[in-house]
């Protein structure tokens, strides 16, 4: 007897490559490597395999396959970065649902704004979770050892599509958004794969690295270091963000993981340099450092530089719309007469054209243009706000008759002579100030040039009777005396017309950070308002 084979059926199952499949494809060819190397108490680590890894992807997709969540639903995952969330994570991949990653530091009315938004159909926290009163219709459930434990099934659905499929959304991820209503970045799994191979393209990583993650995961950064880490073979070491703060703890996480590369923020390195140098220097094993999110204040990026000689610096520009975009070494060392660090230019298979207010295309260095990002790794849109979406995915400006979106960034760039950008700022940091146009990065730049500065923000302030006041925030070196505001102003005006020297500068310790470690430009300017200092972050060395 014979068989016909069949030809396979168009709704066999998935098809094309998702987000879990990328991420778990080296548990095929290296199970027993580290996925992740994790820290808590002191001398106390635990490595999680890849195989062990894809055995709780399967608990955890088999838990949430019982449940029944129609394909395409959201699953809010409120957790640090941890195994067991990266585990859920893959999972929701796995059962064709869009994870939507929060902190469980998120304020319960954040929250509640973002689960009105996202409308999901479930909540997954650690078993250890204490997040409670989540709105009744929502489902609950806990991510353990062994798997899922529901705590409350949620509502049954008649299923509209079974199958799912490569441009549905992997995750969400809720930024801030300027209108206090939080905007839900949607990634495709498409779209985030795309930028994991250009970002591997870089060699940034290879299987025998630790790749230290200090964001915390409801921000892409930490997507972007999982990415980069699994997707190279290597291991994540999540640094939990109580510990970041304080630089021993850091650093002591750093060392007994034997971390070989750290990601974060600049300013998770700003109190190690100030407190701990010597400790810093002690990390013989680390041999890169990449950084993103704002630009790193050249005095501190030169210290760390002194401090790690043989490590590899990667400036890393993007914004969680396209997860990142671009990836540059900083030059080792850094020369004296460098005033800006490059952007570098897009990852392959993307590109970064700058465009003048008046929406042409900027051809000629040296001439500021707004970056728009071509690329296959950007975002499908803003989630339910599609005012939004139409503001920041505009027409190409190269060929608008193509009908392809570009990425509006918001951010203001020059291209230099071999092609290489140099970010410049935001597009909303042009303040006018008595009808002057000032560019407060262009302040902020100056005043990091003083000799005893290692970081400042400049602000335009309201005064009480209208108009304007240019104000900075300075952070002097520790090792000197502080210089008076009368000298720094001496110096601005040295560079800078009159109407760009700030009028109130305060010396600060530390500067206020936001939740994803960027300076917290609201904090300073409530504070300022207030007349009060400014409440920061962590503090000295503990
Ligand atoms: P948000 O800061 O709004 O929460 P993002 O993390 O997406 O969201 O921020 C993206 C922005 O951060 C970019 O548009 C750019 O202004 C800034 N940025 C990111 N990387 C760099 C970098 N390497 N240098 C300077 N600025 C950067």
């Amino acid at each position: 007897m014979s068989t016909v084979s069949q030809p396979p059926s168009a709704s066999a199952g998935p098809a094309g490559e998702f987000l879990h499949d990328f991420l778990l494809a080296a548990a095929r060819h290296t199970p027993d490597a580290p996925a992740l190397i994790e820290s808590g108490r002191p001398g106390a680590t635990t490595v999680t395999t890849y195989a062990e890894l894809a055995a709780l992807v399967d608990a955890y997709a088999d838990g949430l396959g019982a449940l029944g969540i129609e394909t395409g639903s959201r699953v809010v995952l409120e957790s640090d970065t941890t195994a067991r969330a990266v585990a859920a994570l893959l999972a929701c991949s796995r059962s064709g649902l869009a994870f939507v990653p929060v902190s469980p530091e998120t304020p319960h009315r954040r929250l509640e704004s973002i689960l009105a938004t996202a409308r999901p159909a479930l909540h997954l926290q650690a078993a250890d979770g204490t997040r409670r009163d989540l709105p009744p219709a929502l489902g609950t459930a806990r991510f353990g050892p062994d798997g899922l434990t529901v705590d409350r099934a949620p509502a049954p659905h008649r299923p509209r599509r079974r199958v799912p499929c490569v441009t549905d959304p992997a995750y969400i991820v809720f930024t801030s958004g300027t209108t206090g209503r939080p905007k839900g970045v949607v990634m495709s799994h498409r779209a985030v794969l795309a930028f994991y191979r250009g970002m591997l393209a870089h060699r940034i990583a290879t299987p025998e690295d630790r790749i230290a993650s200090t964001s915390p995961l409801q921000f892409d950064f930490s997507l972007l270091n999982i990415g980069l880490a699994l997707g190279s073979g290597a291991a994540v070491v999540p640094v939990p963000p109580h510990l970041v703060r304080w630089p021993r703890h850091l650093l002591r996480v750093l060392r007994e993981t034997g971390a070989t590369q750290v990601n974060g923020v600049p300013s998770i390195w700003r109190q190690s340099l100030r407190y701990e140098p010597e400790r810093l220097a002690a990390l013989d094993r680390l041999r890169s450092v990449l950084f993103c999110g704002e630009e790193f204040p050249l005095p501190e990026l030169r210290r760390l530089q002194e401090l790690l000689p043989a490590a590899r610096l990667i400036n890393c520009y993007g914004a969680t719309e396209s997860m990142a975009c671009s990836f540059e070494d900083v030059p080792r060392p850094l020369p004296d007469d460098v005033e800006r660090l490059s952007i570098g230019v897009a990852h392959p298979g993307a590109e970064m054209l700058l465009v003048d207010a008046s929406g042409a295309v900027v051809d000629r260095p040296g001439v500021p243009g707004e970056i728009h990002l071509r690329s296959p790794a950007l975002f499908s849109g803003y989630w339910d706000d599609p005012e939004a979406t139409r503001a920041a995915l505009v027409p190409d400006p190269l060929c608008p008759q193509s009908g392809q979106a570009v990425l509006r960034t918001g951010d203001l760039a020059v291209r230099g002579e071999s092609g290489e950008y140099y970010f410049c700022g935001r597009t909303d940091s042009q303040v006018q100030i008595n009808g002057n146009r000032v560019e407060l990065a262009e302040v902020e730049r100056r005043l990091t040039e003083f000799p005893g500065a290692v970081a400042a923000t400049a602000l335009a302030l309201p005064l009480p009777g209208g108009g304007l006041e240019l104000t900075a925030f300075v952070v002097p070196r520790a090792d000197r005396t502080p210089p008076d505001a009368g000298a720094l102003r001496e110096f601005c005006a040295e560079t800078l017309p009159p109407y760009m020297v700030p009028q109130q500068i305060q010396l600060l310790d530390a500067l206020p950070v936001t939740a994803n470690g960027k300076v917290d430009r609201a904090a300073l300017a409530d504070a300022a308002a207030r007349g009060a200092a400014p409440a920061v972050p962590g503090g000295g060395p503990r």
